[in-house]
């Protein structure tokens, strides 16, 4: 069980593009682990590989709600196929950009293509939670945030303050 540090708002790496995965092997088990620890420690429900400084399509999600039992489900190359014009509208957070909320509107319900951690292409047509998640921790992949979808100034103003706290961190750092 290893819990990585967690990439926050400003930093770049946000915005890099991940590569997708060529062979489900162990490495990438591995990884899908450490992401599923990390994500349940910070604690959030979707984390991409991205947010721990890996530029690889793996995303690891559980909706499950508390108290129920743990659902973990890990998709790896993710591509939606369809996406329905019905939208849903859902009061968004990001384990990158920690202690912030907006609303975002997307697509209600959307199919997707994926590779599970067989090494299996599957197909799963999503709605609720689930989607608007699966939506979110795509766009990571494609450097992509959830900020992106809200107005310009909203987005600015967020920036503008995790640009100072990380100036502030960086101070004591020295
Ligand atoms: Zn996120």
């Amino acid at each position: 069980m290893t819990i990585k540090p967690l990439i926050i708002l400003p930093d770049p790496v946000l915005r890099q593009l991940s590569k997708p995965v060529e062979t489900v092997d162990a490495d990438v088990r591995r990884l899908a682990d450490d992401m599923l620890d990390t994500m349940y420690d910070a604690p959030g429900i979707g984390l991409a590989a991205i947010q721990i400084g890996i530029p690889r399509q793996i995303l690891v999600i559980d909706v499950s709600k508390d108290g129920e039992e743990k659902q973990p489900l890990v998709f790896i190359n993710p591509k939606v196929l369809t996406t329905s014009d019905e939208p849903s509208v859902y009061e968004e957070g990001c384990l990158s950009i920690p202690d912030y909320y907006a609303e975002v509107e997307r697509p209600a319900e959307i199919t997707v293509e994926y590779i599970d951690l067989e090494g299996k292409k599957l197909t799963a047509k999503v709605d609720g939670l689930l989607a608007t998640c699966l939506q979110h921790e795509i766009d990571h992949l494609n450097g992509v945030l959830f900020i992106d979808h809200i107005s310009k100034l909203k987005r600015e103003m967020v920036i503008r303050k995790f640009t100072k706290a990380a100036k502030t961190r960086g101070a004591k750092a020295i």
